[in-house]
């Protein structure tokens, strides 16, 4: 029951994604990064890890760029298939140390790379498929994400990226979804605290 709520959900929204105007999804996506650097979370963080968008998802390589050219350690998702699970390397730059995997998302070259700690992790920026008012988040449905969250220090702060269409009432979750700290969309901040 609950897993057909969450594909139907991920069907519309990944339709409503694909048919976006290229322009929107350049200019949300500057909004949104421009909204990620002025916050503290991220002023403050020394080692942020953060996905590598594919297709219209919000754009990370401009933010990306910026840190690895400002001191801030950069940290991507390997994704292991068989066990569907994110192994963190550190790159040095978006070109020589990234390669297209199997899905055709770029992802770190893990064999030359340096695994990062998870524990010096102090920023996680996630993608999502929708997310609601309450800080929950549906990914793609493989569950990378929530098996790799709670790994981290518990004062690391996770940031969900997505366009203002993409945040809902509420989507349906399980015990093992893990919440978000923040969403960032183009038009608005949205906060688990408050
Ligand atoms: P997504 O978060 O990508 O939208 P789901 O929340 O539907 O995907 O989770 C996908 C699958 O991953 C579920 O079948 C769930 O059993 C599994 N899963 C999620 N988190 C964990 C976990 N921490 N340990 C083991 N399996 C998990
Ligand atoms: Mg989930």
């Amino acid at each position: 029951m609950e897993i057909n709520l969450k594909d139907n959900l991920r069907k519309n929204m990944l339709h409503q994604r694909k048919n976006m105007k290229m322009e929107n999804v350049s200019v949300f996506s500057n909004r949104i990064i421009e909204t990620i650097m002025k916050l503290q979370e991220f002023i403050n963080c020394k080692n942020i890890m953060l996905y590598l968008s594919f297709d219209n998802e919000v754009n990370t390589y401009t933010l990306a760029k910026w840190c690895l050219d400002n001191g801030k350690k950069v940290i991507v998702p390997y994704c292991i298939k068989e066990t569907r699970e994110i192994i963190p390397f550190e790159i040095n730059n978006l070109t020589n140390d990234l390669t297209k995997s199997s899905f055709g998302i770029m992802e770190p070259k893990h064999n030359l790379l340096k695994k990062a700690d998870i524990e010096d992790i102090d920023l996680i920026i996630v993608p999502g498929v929708a997310f609601d008012e309450h800080c929950n988040r549906l990914g793609f449905g493989a569950g990378y994400y929530d098996r790799f969250l709670p790994k981290r220090e518990k004062n690391t702060s996770i940031i969900g990226i997505s366009y203002d269409y993409q945040v809902i009432n509420k989507i349906p979750t399980d015990v093992y979804d893990v919440p978000l700290d923040l969403i960032i969309t183009e038009k608005r901040i949205i906060s688990r605290l408050y």
